[in-house]
């Protein structure tokens, strides 16, 4: 039975699912309900990334890439702690 690879074009998680040729290819990332596309392992396929951060990492995925159930709104973090703009930044006493 063959091996078909999978990642998803949402949140870039691969996925590894053994299925028979009559098996109806997976199409839904279960992670985040994305779209899952066929990977060929060997050859060297380029998926156009729109401004994504990362490209190929599996394992850190699920740290970084947060469910939609939470957006993150501005308005409700008022105060941010963000270095100071100028750039003198080593103020730190001796
Ligand atoms: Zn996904």
């Amino acid at each position: 039975m063959p091996t078909y690879e999978y990642e998803c074009q949402s949140c870039h998680q691969r996925v590894e699912a053994v299925q028979k040729f009559s098996d109806a290819p997976l199409s839904v990332c279960e992670n985040c309900g994305g779209e899952l596309r066929k990977v060929f392992s060997g050859v060297g396929i380029v998926f156009k990334g729109s401004g994504f951060y990362k490209t190929d990492s599996r394992g850190s995925a699920s740290a970084a890439t947060a469910p939609a159930t939470t957006p993150s709104t501005p308005s409700t973090t008022p105060s941010t702690p963000a270095p100071a703009p100028t750039g003198a930044s080593s103020t730190s006493g001796d």
